[in-house]
């Protein structure tokens, strides 16, 4: 099953990149696994994923060290300062970095490990009151500030949509991400490589394709439907 729908999503992703006239290389398939459990990791391991997503720290370490293998592991969830220090150097990318405050705890924590590590800085595009991140108008001074951090490497720009009924609704949205994403370019930071937009999950990452993502987090599209009853 998970075979299936794995193969269906990668002619989705290939066929919304030909739309644009855009490489399928271009993006990378994040599993989004949390919840589910290493065996259904495992299987989508076998169909040749190797880019995970969890979203909170003790469910990431534990699956770290359930599957010892050659997995680059994101963290996409709201990272709280006081866990910092039990994932560094663990990840291959931290998307869901929301507060100054966050990224000077990652800063410092990196240092004290002697690495750097690879963020990207998250926009709450919709401004919706339920969600994380810094507004848009925000973000260029937010860059200045990262990029005098030697131990943090931003990457780029990630978002999380709101939840729509037709995927369409979601394309301003995309939009303005690849946009800001534009304009941080033109700043020419030196720290600052900005070439991921993470944005797009199970119910409209086509659109974001169209709309420039290059790192695009499906969960359910995968895996089914999550039983949140089963964890905790
Ligand atoms: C859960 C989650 C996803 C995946 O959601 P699906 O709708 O299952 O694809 C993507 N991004 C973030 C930040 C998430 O928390």
């Amino acid at each position: 099953m998970i075979k299936d729908q794995l193969q269906e999503i990668r002619n989705r992703i290939k066929e919304a990149a030909l739309r644009v006239g855009r490489d399928e290389e271009e993006v990378t398939l994040i599993a989004v696994s949390k919840t589910y459990s290493v065996e259904a990791i495992e299987e989508a391991m076998i169909e040749g994923c190797r880019d995970f997503g969890e979203n909170q720290v003790q469910e990431l370490i534990g699956k770290i060290d359930a599957i010892p293998k050659d997995v680059n592991w994101h963290l996409i969830g709201h990272l709280q300062t006081n866990k910092v220090k039990y994932i560094i150097g663990k990840t291959a990318l931290i998307h869901s970095v929301d507060s100054l405050k966050l990224a000077e705890e990652i800063e410092k924590q990196s240092a004290k490990k002697n690495q750097i590590t690879s963020i990207l800085v998250e926009v709450n595009v919709a401004e919706e009151a339920s969600k994380y991140g810094f507004k848009c108008e925000e973000v260029v001074e937010v860059m200045k500030k990262l990029n005098t951090m030697s131990h943090i490497k931003v990457e780029g720009l990630m978002t999380v949509a709101p939840f729509v009924e037709d995927a369409e609704e979601n394309r301003p949205i995309f939009r303005k991400l690849y946009e800001l994403s534009v304009d941080i370019q033109k700043q020419k930071l030196d720290n600052i490589s900005n070439t991921i937009l993470s944005m797009g999950m199970s119910n409209d990452y086509e659109i974001a394709i169209e709309e420039g993502a290059t790192m695009i987090r499906l969960g359910t599209a995968i895996f089914g439907n999550r039983d949140y009853g089963k964890k905790n």
